[in-house]
């Protein structure tokens, strides 16, 4: 099974797929669009979890930004958002409501016998030939 470094995965990865999203912020408790379902790469290593789209603008503006949205139960991510940043060659995607996403945990389906695990966003090293360009930049 292939093996990345610990060098080469960045260092919100791990915060990011440990993170429960989708609580309600404390800070916005009142706010109309407070679940927290936003992730930081930027403050995410730094041990920066969940956040509401209000702590986006006041906190990480000019931050690079992901979204995280839910699908039965299952936390995931647009392919389109986490590609800028990782290389997902060879995991498994999934449409859902017509965009690609990417599973943040592996989806729990029994797999056949012998075939192994797919590779997974934990396994994932960062495309280095790719920039870093602003996620979400809207808002
Ligand atoms: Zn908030
Ligand atoms: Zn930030």
């Amino acid at each position: 099974m292939r093996r990345v470094a610990a060098s080469l995965v960045p260092p919100w990865l791990e915060p990011l797929l440990t993170t429960s999203f989708f609580s309600v912020c404390s800070l916005h408790s009142d706010a109309a669009r407070n679940e927290r379902n936003m992730f930081c790469l930027d403050c995410g290593g730094a041990g920066v979890g969940a956040f509401c789209i209000y702590c986006r603008s006041d906190c990480h503006s000019g931050h690079r930004v992901i979204q995280i949205r839910r699908s039965s139960y299952h936390d995931v991510v647009r392919v389109a958002e986490i590609q800028k940043v990782l290389d997902i060659g060879g995991v498994q995607t999934y449409v859902i409501n017509s965009a690609r996403v990417l599973f943040l945990n592996e989806r729990p389906q029994p797999r056949p016998p012998g075939k192994g695990r797919l590779p997974h966003v934990r396994d994932l090293r960062p495309s280095p030939a790719r920039s870093l360009p602003l996620l979400l930049p809207r808002l």
